[in-house]
């Protein structure tokens, strides 16, 4: 099939390379000329497992083209995804201006009816707004005399559909090439037959397909990032429990995941969620509540838990040292969550600022998020030095300070590390190390959700 990609960020490059691996032309539209540019040349915006390949293969083939022509696009294609971001606006709701300045374009540039299918992560009713904005455009046309009547009608026989997507930064190549589910919400039978055909290669070994009405699907979105995000501030809250009464949270972890109506994703203690989706998803699903006239207890409940969870962190450092004035500090891990760049809402970010403020210094290293936060997250925050090897932060450190759970944290050279930290001290926010092993070793351990 003929498709385009509207918005080549971390959905919208994925969603084009899988697509273009399966056999269809593809082409993969942005208004960021340098990101193009880069792709074109082979230069892969972001870090993900598994994409660089795809997307240099196929570009090479012809499957994957790029552009910031979206007429160009739009006319050499019959499926259209929006995959544009739609990040929290002021009033805390997902603000839509990139997806309709988006819809705006594929009414002024349509030359044959498309099928346009939502793959942002959008409130219910987008895609009633998005349709509206096409129309709009074609009637402006009709009213210029780009348009007859006839052509008009024509073209009024698009249709705007919804597909939510469920990828995971870290994982998103094979998640899309392997969905648990795909979820369209289509309102018109033919729309809905031509989605299912455009998946059915990633299907195959079973049904995946969820078909749904169109606001079933927008909302599915959110109430999956919703229980994800619920799940993650739940276990948080009870950590702090465990802590208060004397239990360890790393032992009634695997004693609730062992039954199989809990599981075991997503219940490990940390130092909150962040990233792209889940604080703006949540915040947008309470909005989306409070517009509809529901109030959102538990929604509200799970974000200030998560943005508490950092401060609760924080405390166990300043507790330790009082006086945090000229300590250094190594910190492990930049990125969200493992096997990313992303730094969007990252709770190193919060952390690394708040000992900063107290007047500590910073040495830190993150396998792939480096630039990220050289460049663009931390670039004017003074005090803080990057390096390229983890135990070179350690070298006079007063502590080290574990925030995101890369693998090769998981075992380090504890002997290595005791060597060159002033003070062996760890203050482990994903709780990757056994207590026990550590104390044995003469390192003072703290953790979340166990007393120390
Ligand atoms: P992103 O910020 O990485 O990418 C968005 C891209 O859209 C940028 O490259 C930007 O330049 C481009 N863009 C903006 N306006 C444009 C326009 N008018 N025409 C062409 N390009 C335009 O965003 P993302 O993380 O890929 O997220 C996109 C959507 O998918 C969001 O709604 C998000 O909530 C949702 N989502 C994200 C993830 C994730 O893990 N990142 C997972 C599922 C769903």
């Amino acid at each position: 099939m003929k498709l385009s990609i509207i918005g080549t960020g971390y959905v919208g490059l994925v969603t084009g390379a899988c697509f273009a691996q399966m056999g269809n032309s593809v082409i993969c539209v942005d208004i960021d000329e340098k990101k193009i540019n880069n792709l074109k040349k082979g230069i892969i915006p972001i870090y993900e497992p598994g994409l660089e390949e795809i997307v240099k293969n196929n570009f090479k083939i012809g499957t994957l083209e790029f552009t910031t022509d979206i007429k160009y696009a739009l006319k050499n294609s019959d499926i259209v995804f929006i995959a544009v971001g739609t990040p929290q606006g002021e009033d805390g709701s997902a603000d839509l201006q990139y997806v309709l300045a988006v819809a705006k374009d594929i009414g002024k540039y349509m030359t044959h009816p498309l099928i346009v299918v939502d793959k942002s992560t959008v409130p219910v009713g987008t895609a009633d707004k998005v349709r509206e904005t096409i129309k709009k455009e074609l009637e402006i046309r009709v009213e210029n005399k780009e348009l007859t009547e006839g052509e008009f009608k024509e073209l009024m026989e698009f249709d705007v559909v919804s597909n939510p997507e469920f990828l995971k930064e870290g994982d998103a190549v094979n998640d899309f090439l392997k969905p648990d589910r795909v979820v369209i919400g289509a309102d018109n039978e033919k729309s809905m037959e031509i989605l299912k055909e455009l998946y059915a290669p990633f299907t195959r070994s079973h049904e995946r397909f969820i078909g749904m009405d169109v606001r079933s699907a927008e909302l599915t979105k959110y109430a999956a990032n919703a229980m994800l995000a619920t799940k993650i501030s739940f276990m948080n809250e009870m950590a702090k429990i465990a802590e208060a009464v004397g239990a360890d949270i790393n032992k009634v972890r695997v004693g609730i995941g062992s039954d199989s109506r809990i599981g075991y994703s997503f219940i490990y203690p940390g130092v909150g969620y962040g990233g792209s989706c889940f604080p703006k998803d949540v915040k947008a699903l309470e909005k989306i509540a409070i517009d509809a006239g529901v109030e959102p207890k538990i929604i509200k409940a799970v974000e200030e838990v998560n943005k508490e969870q950092r401060i609760y962190f924080l405390n166990k450092i300043l507790n330790r040292f009082k006086d945090i004035k000229n300590k250094t500090f190594a910190i492990w891990g930049l990125s969200f969550k493992p096997e990313t760049d992303d730094m969007r809402e990252a709770p190193s970010i919060t952390i690394i600022k708040e000992l900063i403020k107290r007047g500590a210094k910073i040495k830190a290293y993150d396998p792939k998020a480096m630039n990220e936060a050289k460049n663009f997250w931390l670039k004017d925050v003074k005090n803080i030095e990057y390096f390229d090897n983890k135990y070179d932060t350690l070298n006079n450190s007063n502590a080290m300070i574990l925030v995101t759970e890369w693998k090769e944290f998981r075992s380090p050279d504890f002997f290595e590390m005791k060597k060159r930290l002033k003070n062996p001290i760890i203050f482990d926010g994903r709780n990757q190390y056994k207590k026990e092993k550590l104390n044995e070793l003469g390192f003072e351990y703290y953790q979340i959700g166990v007393s120390s």
